[in-house]
C-alpha cells in the first residue's frame, strides 16, 4: 500500500524563547532500543523525508552524533534548505547537573550534533550525580545535592549566549516547578513528562497550562522493548475506538494528545509506522470516545531512572 502524503505538523509558539520560536507539536523520539534494526541516522533521515521537523535527543541516549549526521545529510541532499527548518531538542544528563558544567556540556552536545545552536535544552531529571560517565540506571550512591537555582542560572546564561533558543525541564513535579518559578528570570518553556492514555497527568497539565509551560508528552504509546503488557496498546477499549474510527490504537493515542493541546515525542524507526503516526491531524475523537477513555486504568510507566527508585522523586503527586 502506498504511504499517505505527509501532512504539515501544526506548531506551538514557545513563549520565553529567543525570538518567535515555533515547535512542531509532534517530534520523533530517539531513545535507543536494543532491538531496533534501523540506525538512528537512517531513521532521522527518513523522518525528514516524511515531513518530521522536530527531533528529541539527549546526551544520555548516545544518538547526538547520528542525529547530527542525518541533519548534515538532509542538507546535502536538499531535503531541507536550512538547519533553521528543524527543531532540535537535547537533554543534559544528571552527571552535568552542576552549575559550572552546564555550558561545557551544551557546547559538547552542539559539537557532537554539528550544530551551532539547539532549539531547546532540557534538564533530563531533577537529580544530580557526581560528574563522570553515563550510567543507567543511576546508582543512588552517586547522587549528590541538586542545586536547582545554580543549574537554572547557568541554563539562562546558555540561552543568553545563543547556545540554545529555549530552556526547559523534564520529569519535574508541580512542587519542583513551583520552586523553579520562584527564582527563574527566564521561565521554563517546556516540561517533558510521561503522558499517555494510561497516565493522563491531569493535575500537572492543568498547573503547566496556568503557568504557560508547554507539556511535551514522552512515551505516548508506552511501548518499547521489554516493557511487557501495555496499558494502552493492548487495551480493549482503545481497540474498539480504533476499529470504530478505522484507525490504529497508536493513532488514537496520538490524536488524544493532540486534542489535549500537548506536544509529544513518539519514537518509531519503522518507515510505515512513522508515516502512520503523522496521520492524526484531520479527524477527531467524539464525546463518547472521551467517556470510554476516562475508564482506562491509570498507572505511571516510567517510575524513575535510579536503582533503587527514589521515594521523593515525584513529590507524591
Ligand atoms: P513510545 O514512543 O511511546 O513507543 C515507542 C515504541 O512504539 C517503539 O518500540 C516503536 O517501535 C513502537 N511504535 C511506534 N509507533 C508505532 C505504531 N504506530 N504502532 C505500533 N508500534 C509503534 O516510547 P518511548 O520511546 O519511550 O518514548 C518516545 C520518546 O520520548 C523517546 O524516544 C525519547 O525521545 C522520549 N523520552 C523521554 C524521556 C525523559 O525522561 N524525558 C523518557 C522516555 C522517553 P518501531 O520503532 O519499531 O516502530
Amino acid at each position: 500500500m502506498a504511504a499517505a502524503a505527509a501532512p504539515t505538523v501544526p506548531e506551538i509558539v514557545l513563549p520565553s524563547a529567543t525570538g518567535q520560536r515555533k515547535m512542531p507539536v509532534m517530534g520523533l523520539g530517539t531513545a535507543p532500543e536494543a532491538t531496533s534494526k534501523v540506525t538512528t541516522k537512517d531513521a532521522v533521515l527518513e523522518a525528514i523525508k516524511q515531513g518530521y521537523r522536530h527531533f528529541d535527543a539527549a546526551a544520555a541516549y548516545g544518538v547526538e552524533q547520528s542525529v547530527g549526521e542525518a541533519i548534515a545529510e538532509a542538507l546535502k541532499l536538499g531535503l531541507i534548505s536550512s538547519r533553521d527548518e528543524l527543531f532540535v531538542t537535547s537533554k543534559l544528563w544528571v552527571t552535568d547537573n552542576h552549575p559550572q558544567l552546564i555550558v561545557p556540556a551544551l557546547q559538547k552536545s552542539l559539537k557532537t550534533l554539528q550544530l551551532e545552536y539547539l532549539d531547546l535544552i532540557l534538564i533530563h531529571w531533577p537529580i544530580t550525580t557526581k560528574p563522570g560517565e553515563v550510567k543507567y540506571p543511576i546508582d543512588v550512591s552517586d547522587i549528590v545535592e541538586f542545586d536547582m537555582k545554580g543549574v537554572w542560572t547557568s541554563l539562562e546564561e546558555s540561552q543568553k549566549l545563543g547556545l540554545t533558543k529555549a530552556i526547559g525541564v523534564s520529569n519535574f513535579s508541580i512542587k519542583k516547578l513551583e520552586k523553579l518559578l520562584s527564582f527563574a528570570t527566564i521561565p521554563p518553556v517546556v516540561n517533558q513528562v510521561e503522558v499517555n492514555l494510561g497516565w493522563q497527568q491531569e493535575k500537572l497539565r492543568a498547573f503547566c497550562k496556568e503557568k504557560g509551560i508547554i507539556v511535551t508528552a514522552f512515551s505516548p504509546l508506552r511501548k518499547g522493548a521489554s516493557r511487557g503488557a501495555n496499558l494502552v496498546m493492548d487495551n480493549d477499549i482503545l481497540k474498539e475506538l480504533a476499529d470504530a474510527h478505522g484507525k490504529t490504537i497508536a493513532q488514537i493515542c496520538l490524536r488524544w494528545l493532540y486534542e489535549q493541546g500537548l506536544s509529544f515525542v513518539v519514537k518509531s524507526y519503522d518507515k510505515e509506522r512513522m508515516n502512520q503516526n503523522l496521520q492524526i491531524f484531520d479527524w477527531s475523537l467524539t464525546e463518547d470516545d472521551y467517556r470510554k477513555i476516562s475508564e482506562i486504568h491509570q498507572e505511571r510507566l516510567i517510575k524513575g531512572p535510579t536503582k533503587p527508585l527514589l521515594d521523593d522523586l515525584w513529590d507524591e503527586e
